[in-house]
């Protein structure tokens, strides 16, 4: 055997090497054919080897591919802060470019306490965030991170921000139905805000539909008009973390367009260049750049490949590309029918707990028995065990987690490409049905 020399994430046979992606399917080296059901980590929203995004990415780079943010901006960093200006709701006006989700978190954490330094109140520097959220891998955007798996190692490193339970309506802790709960869990931010005191707080960050760490957690209805709420009551920035749900992933360009109340700064990465180019971006609001533009007018943040013209060309051809073969509209009707699909198979298998989610962006949970709601023990590893059969059968799926404190239950998302067909849908939902049914009959004789 050759030695090795890239660090790779998994050390199995099931780790394969890709050869190319075409539509929403990926080849590898062996020649088997996937079909990507979860756009890799939700990010490939357009699918695999679309011809105008490599053509977009080769004009660019005929003109220049690199300049240092500090020395020049470029036509196509500013046509792509025009574009998010022009796309999302309200006067979330200014973008900051970054290269990934978690940069962009640490820079709307920093963008935020920064906003209340301007103001005057250097105090304010605390952010709370939700158990079972992912917000990034840097110890700052980790910090937020309810994800115990991923947090552990470095536990003594992560700054103790004060969270609050996720809107978790399958397994909510006060018994209540979405339908008539008045979004009570609300209160748990009322109740941490004043424990921390309103005058040290900075910001709440919230993912507006939880993905990695719960698996499609979506809130009840009023939820989100009564976090905003709050929010202002107490002189506290809202920060959606639109990383996974953003750019018609759930069916509007953000995701808390689904709710009737806006954040005032968002994180976006992922379907932003639709793994094109690695690309992310910070959203600033008018309301806080204001007093940033009259007080020291720069964000302090900013990476060597900030607002890098090569990926901000590629990001906006993605844009393009998804307004006009109009993918936000697609996100939603074709997320429809697959949720009616996936509750169909729900009800001839034991072992899918729950259904949820928004657009093409859908989670499945897994328990023992659908009435008692039981996990399955941590020693069965039933997300990996069905990640490795799905991807024997050719279909990619997203490990996500589920249970009470999210290490204690199983749970995959499924997420194709916004740009999926009928045909190919139904495939999908093919593939997945012969997965559950094999995984059901490997581990029911086990309990
Ligand atoms: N926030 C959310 C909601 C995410 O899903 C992710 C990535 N899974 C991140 C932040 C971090 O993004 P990245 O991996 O690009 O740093």
């Amino acid at each position: 055997m050759e030695r090795e020399y890239l660090i790779k994430p998994m050390l199995d046979e099931s780790y394969k090497k890709v050869s190319h992606g075409q539509g929403v399917y990926l080849y590898d080296t062996a020649g088997k054919k996937y079909l990507d059901g979860s756009s890799g980590a939700v990010t490939c929203s357009i699918g695999h080897g679309v011809g105008e995004i490599v053509e977009a990415m080769v004009e660019q780079a005929r003109e220049v591919s690199f300049v240092y943010r500090s020395q020049f901006s470029s036509y196509a960093a500013e046509g792509l802060a025009k574009k998010l200006a022009e796309m999302t709701p309200g006067d979330l006006n200014w973008t900051f470019l970054v290269n990934s989700g978690s940069e962009a978190i640490e820079t709307a954490m920093k963008t935020a306490i920064q906003y209340y330094q301007e103001k005057n109140m250097p105090k304010k520097t605390k952010i709370i965030s939700r158990w079972m959220s992912y917000h990034g891998i840097t110890i700052g955007a980790l910090s937020l991170s309810g994800y115990p798996e991923r947090r552990f190692r470095f536990q003594q490193l992560l700054e103790a921000n004060p969270v609050v339970s996720p809107a978790y309506c399958y397994r909510c802790p006060y018994g209540l139905k979405p339908s008539s709960c008045k979004a009570k869990c609300t209160g748990e931010l009322e109740t941490a805000i004043r424990r921390v005191g309103a005058d040290h707080v900075a910001a709440f960050v919230a993912e507006p539909v939880v993905g990695a760490a719960g698996a499609a957690i979506t809130p009840p209805e009023g939820y989100y008009e009564k976090i905003r709420d709050i929010c202002d009551r107490n002189d506290i920035l809202f920060i959606a973390d639109e990383v996974m749900t953003g750019i018609g992933r759930t069916g509007k360009t953000l995701a808390m367009e689904h709710w009737g109340a806006l954040p005032d700064i968002v994180a976006l990465g992922k379907g932003l260049s639709a793994g094109y180019a690695p690309v992310a971006a910070t959203i600033i609001s008018d309301k806080v750049m204001r007093p940033i533009q009259q007080g020291s007018k720069l964000i302090m943040s900013g990476h060597t490949y900030s607002a890098n013209p090569q990926s901000a060309a590629v990001s906006l051809a993605v844009l393009h590309y998804i307004e006009k073969n109009q993918l936000n509209t697609a996100a939603s009707e074709k997320g429809k029918t697959l949720f009616k699909q996936l509750q169909k198979l729900q009800k001839k298998t034991e072992i899918i707990g729950d259904v949820r989610g928004k657009g093409l962006l859908i989670g499945i949970e897994f328990v023992m028995d659908q009435t008692s709601k039981q996990p399955f023990p941590k020693s069965y590893n039933l997300t990996s065990r069905v990640i490795k059969k799905a991807q024997q059968n050719g279909l990619l799926v997203y490990p996500s987690a589920a249970g009470i404190e999210g290490g204690d239950g199983d749970a995959i998302l499924i997420a194709p490409p916004l740009t999926i067909n009928d045909e190919e849908l139904s495939e999908l939902v093919q593939l997945f049905s012969k997965t559950i049914a094999e995984i059901e009959a490997e581990v029911l004789p086990m309990s």
